[in-house]
């Protein structure tokens, strides 16, 4: 069996590890990642948040992005019958960056893909991780290609960004059930001929069909437009009684006032997926000569566009604590990495579970608008969830659950 030594070894080339591979090279580290499929490659999760800037910035891959001229993302909407709640990031409380893109994944991440390459990462595609030994902090990872030779690639640290593979997880019994209850989705692309011209057209929006049902409507600059249904698995079990997404994706969409005549006639680019019971969570994110990233750790819900910042969040900070590590450096992990991760983590916890029991919705479309909630709301939607200069960050816990109370018993007055 063949072998390699790298200093740090990553599984999976999707966001989370292309900005981890790329930072771990700009820093003269040697680096490999190995990626099951061959890219491009289909996946969910098109609508990114303003932090993820700050990660391709740092490390390097922004040029190459923005070459590709994906459609701008300044903010989003919500839609609840005649009600509009329309955040912009440019008016969002404290610093940062007040855009970013909405992206087909597949042309995103070959683009990602590409540019880690071009820095000199060893990237092997249609390679996957089959096994992991540990020695201390030292491994030994035995992978295999799509002709089925198998290999030895012998790391001083390993960071995980499999995404759904999850695979240190399984191979480490490290999976745990999410916190949050059972959603699933069902979600294709269309060509969006009836798409009307200017700001209508092109902004991402979230229609809501019940408080935990909503769709949504995700353009693209290419023209096409990615849908998608969420809600209770049940609920979308229902839609798709007999296996036929195109069939459940349609009656989705026939639920959405605002969007049937837009979407009704037209063709899916895709057989619709249905992505089940989608919440993953772990029992801890780092170990001896390890961190998990991106997905590969903890995926809560779509509906704030949270997955890719946690991605590329964790991504880009546990490459940074690996080359402390690797330069001698005592690095504690849990407080590090851990403690902080699961702080934004949590804060996106209380704000997704809240949209879901219906009190933030309150908030969204409580009229008239209180702008400087408004622009605190709209700092965390844009996943600057470590500033706890804001309130809506620092008091997660409870600043949301007592406005919604108290908007409703002023409505019962
Ligand atoms: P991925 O992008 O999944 O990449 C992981 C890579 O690892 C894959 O390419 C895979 O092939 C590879 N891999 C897997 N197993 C192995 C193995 N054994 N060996 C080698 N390689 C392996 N996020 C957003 O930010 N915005 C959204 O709008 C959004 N919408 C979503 C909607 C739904 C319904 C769901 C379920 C998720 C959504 N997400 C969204 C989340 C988003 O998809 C993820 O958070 C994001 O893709 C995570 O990136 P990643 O790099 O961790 O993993």
């Amino acid at each position: 069996m063949g072998k390699e030594f790298v200093d740090v070894l990553v599984i999976g080339a999707g966001p989370s590890g292309c900005v981890s591979s790329s930072f771990l090279k700009k820093n003269n580290l040697k680096v490999k990642v190995v990626e099951k499929t061959k890219f491009p490659r289909i996946v969910v999760g098109e609508s990114l948040i303003p932090r993820v800037m700050d990660h391709f910035e740092e490390a390097g891959l922004l040029p190459a992005l923005d070459l590709m001229k994906f459609e701008k993302k300044w903010g989003a909407r919500f839609l609840r019958g005649d009600d509009v709640c329309i955040f912009d990031f440019s008016e969002k409380f404290g610093t940062g960056w007040d855009w970013t893109w909405q992206v087909p994944r597949a042309d995103f991440d070959q683009t990602l893909a590409q540019e880690v390459i071009k820095k000199g990462v060893d990237l092997e595609f249609e390679t996957e991780v089959i096994a992991i030994q540990f020695e201390g902090t030292d491994s030994i990872t035995t992978v295999k290609n799509k002709n089925g030779e198998t290999k030895e690639i012998h790391a001083k640290f390993v960071i995980d960004s499999s995404g759904y593979g999850r695979v240190l997880p399984r191979l480490l019994d490290l999976e745990k059930p999410s916190v949050l209850s059972p959603h699933s989705a069902i979600f294709s692309h269309v060509k969006d001929v009836n798409r009307a011209e200017g700001q209508e057209g092109t902004l991402i929006s979230f229609d809501i069909i019940e408080i935990e049902v909503w769709l949504w409507v995700i353009p693209f600059s290419d023209g096409n437009t990615s849908i998608g249904i969420v809600g209770p698995t049940e609920y979308i079990e229902k839609l798709s009684e007999n296996g036929d997404t195109t069939e459940a994706l349609r009656k989705a969409i026939s639920l959405s006032d605002y969007y049937v005549k837009r979407f009704s006639e037209v063709d899916f680019l895709f057989e619709p997926r249905h992505l089940k019971d989608y919440s993953c969570a772990v029992k801890k994110i780092y170990g001896d000569g390890f961190a998990l990233t991106g997905n590969a750790a903890e995926f809560l819900d779509p509906v704030f566009s949270s997955g890719m910042a946690f991605a590329t969040e964790s991504g880009m900070l546990s490459a940074k604590l690996a080359i402390r590590q690797l330069n001698g450096e005592v690095v504690d992990w849990e407080k590090e990495y851990s403690e902080y991760i699961l702080y934004g983590v949590r804060v996106f916890t209380t704000y997704i579970k809240e949209w879901y029991t219906g009190n933030l919705q309150e908030l969204f479309f409580h009229r008239p608008e209180n702008d400087d909630i408004k622009r605190k709301i709209c700092a965390v939607l844009a996943g600057y969830v470590w500033n706890k200069e804001n309130p809506f960050v620092k008091k997660h816990d409870t600043v949301i659950k007592n406005l919604a109370n108290l908007i409703k018993s002023e409505k019962s007055l």
